[in-house]
């Protein structure tokens, strides 16, 4: 693997609705200058995919008042793309069918363009570990970047999976798993003006006895939590070489582990 900072080859567009607003939303990303990093546009504003830059974490990660760009970053991250231009039209990112696939595809269909400038990486001279209740997360010095992850949700149980980027295939095995949620849940979200797009289509969907529809995999859930994980991990602005183990971790604890990652601990 090149360790050389990469760029889209070319530009692509993708449009669809969002999960929160309901409305239909472009996207557009374009290739960019080495050493520029991931940057959202939103008509004349500029928002650098940065931690400084998240205006929430309750229902997806926000970032400059754009939502849900956690799926579009984990794609690009674990792709090892490191500069591109994203422009919205809308105030969220495409929910696609709630995976980052259509991502992958997309990017890959670009293709991928090597830069001159090398990438830096972030590495750790300690352990990092944040607990809060039940849940845990921690960042272990390693050479490469590996993501052991557990989640427990009563209807479905305890899912545990240990993926490593450079080892395994992020475009078949993490990058087809879809945003869930509970239908009592979404029902709740709907009355406060949220999920209005969310639907079958682009949601694994529980009830108090399981799925109500067909799983992509018997551990989509966890694989899901993995996705979300590296696409919050992207706001590090650099690639990482660690090794994170999760337990319960949501968008607010990742964001505090980039905090702290960033802060050396
Ligand atoms: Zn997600």
């Amino acid at each position: 693997m090149s360790d050389r900072q990469k760029t889209l080859a070319a530009a692509f567009q993708l449009s669809g609705v969002g999960i929160h607003s309901g409305q239909e939303t472009t996207l557009q990303c374009l290739p960019a200058p080495e050493n520029s990093g991931i940057v959202f546009e939103k008509g004349k504003k500029q928002i650098p995919a940065l931690i400084q830059n998240i205006t929430d974490t309750k229902r997806g990660t926000s970032l400059g008042g754009i939502l849900v760009v956690e799926h579009l970053l984990s794609a690009f991250f674990a792709l090892g793309v490191d500069n591109v231009r994203i422009k919205v039209s809308g105030a969220e990112i495409p929910a696609m069918d709630g995976s980052s696939q259509p991502f992958v595809e997309a990017i890959q269909s670009a293709g991928i363009k090597e830069q001159s400038s090398p990438k830096t990486y972030i590495e750790l001279s300690a352990p990092i570990r944040i607990e809060e209740k039940d849940a845990k997360l921690e960042a272990l010095p390693y050479s490469g970047f590996m993501v052991d992850f557990m989640v427990n949700f009563s209807p479905v149980g305890t899912q545990k999976l240990v993926f490593d980027l450079q080892k395994g295939d992020y475009a078949g095995e993490i990058a087809p798993a879809r945003t869930f949620g509970c239908s009592e849940e979404i029902e709740a979200l709907k009355q406060q003006g949220l999920g209005r797009g969310a639907s079958l289509e682009n949601s694994l969907v529980l009830n108090q006895s399981g799925y109500i529809n067909l799983p992509r995999f018997k551990d989509e859930l966890v694989r899901h939590k993995i996705l979300d994980l590296i696409g919050d991990l992207a706001l590090l602005g650099r690639p990482l070489r660690a090794k994170i183990k999760a337990v319960k971790s949501g968008h607010k604890m990742n964001a505090e582990l980039v905090r702290r990652i960033l802060n050396n601990g």
